[in-house]
């Protein structure tokens, strides 16, 4: 194996070692994954390939053997190479990186931390409903505990002279980089300075004790539309948590309670109806009871048991689009267990009646 480490660095044979670190470090900072974000596979490879080079030409024992044998093995195990395990550079990462960020203005332009700072001030509820809620719609209300800024510093936590954070500027956040390898990963934490304020100052508000905020409980009354189904989500802007005039949403999880022998599907409501033979044979008027409403439709003669009948339009209301689902009515047929001997003998003419006219059809 023979990489060329000085053609990949840019630099003579005879080069410094200022001149390979300061080739290194132009090259890094070209090549870091995170500053090429288009093209990060190409990157990464080149990053390495940069790493693999400077590991070898910096450390003067190693750039020796490598000089007479053109090898860069050193022993971390068959055919493996350069690693970045044993990469002994990392100080100088960390010169690149500030610099890297200083380049952007101070933020880092892929750690998004104010997108994620909203998400972190929503808050969500869950509301139980009834089924028949869910089905005619309701008022219902909600309570909720949220913080919102405080009235006396207007959520500075200071007052008298207050200055924004210089630690933050006043966002309240800090960036924390960690390198592991080529690899570097951005975490987000809560100031340290001003522990999250954004600013600071000589006294501490007296009415929140330097937080900032104060608890409340909130009392919604929330319109629930006919229809909504177990699983919606409803979203009420501006009633999450606040901090510094910033408020995030409150979401609204709605669970709806099963009801016994009530069963929805999409739009429309499953539900069992038990008719004597005679009203499945010679069709009838019947009635169901949906959430306290009786509903009347008709069984059309010759009704077989499990056969499903439709009432239209009486289903739950659409969310999306008009009008509403439709009920589904399964009918079961009810034999008797009982019969007085008139009855027996009824039924029996009807049997012979009917194995008749089977015969005849055949
Ligand atoms: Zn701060
Ligand atoms: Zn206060």
């Amino acid at each position: 194996m023979s990489k060329d480490y000085y053609s990949t660095l840019g630099v003579e044979k005879t080069a410094s070692q200022e001149e390979i670190k300061k080739a290194f470090k132009t090259l890094a900072k070209k090549w870091h994954p995170d500053v090429n974000p288009d093209k990060k596979q190409e990157a990464e490879e080149k990053f390495k390939e940069i790493g693999e080079a400077y590991e070898v030409l910096s450390d003067e024992n190693k750039r020796k053997i490598y000089d007479q044998t053109g090898k860069a093995d050193f022993g971390n195990g068959p055919g493996s190479g350069f690693n970045w395990q044993n990469f002994t550079h990392f100080s100088d990462f960390s010169d690149i990186f500030d610099e890297i960020f200083r380049g952007f203005g101070g933020g880092s332009p892929f750690s998004g931390a104010s997108g994620r700072r909203e998400a972190q001030l929503d808050l969500s509820v869950e509301l139980d409903l009834t089924m028949a809620e869910s089905y005619t719609g309701a008022k219902k209300e909600i309570k909720f505990r949220r913080s919102v800024d405080c009235d006396t510093c207007k959520g500075k936590g200071y007052e008298g002279n207050v200055k924004t954070c210089r630690a933050c500027n006043g966002t309240g956040q800090e960036r924390i980089v960690q390198q592991n390898g080529p690899f570097r990963y951005i975490n987000t934490i809560t100031c340290r300075t001003c522990r999250g304020m954004g600013y600071t100052g000589d006294r501490k508000c007296m009415t929140c004790h330097g937080s900032g905020k104060k608890s409340v409980i909130e009392k919604k009354t929330i319109e629930i539309k006919p229809g909504i189904a177990d699983g919606s989500r409803m979203l009420l802007r501006g009633l999450g948590e606040m901090e510094n005039g910033h408020s995030g949403d409150l979401y609204i999880f709605i669970k709806v309670r099963p009801e016994r022998g009530i069963e929805r599907f999409g739009d429309d409501i499953l539900i069992g109806k038990e008719i004597g033979f005679p009203e499945a044979a010679l069709g009838s008027e019947e009635q169901v009871s949906i959430f306290g409403k009786l509903i009347t439709f008709s069984v059309p003669s010759g009704t077989q048991p499990n056969d499903i009948v439709k009432i239209k339009g009486m289903g739950f209301q659409r969310i999306r689009g008009n009008g509403s689902g439709d009920i589904n009515v399964r009918i079961s047929v009810s034999v008797p267990k009982k019969l007085s001997s008139s009855q027996k003998e009824l039924i029996t003419k009807l049997r012979d009646e009917l194995d008749k006219k089977s015969w005849f059809s055949k």
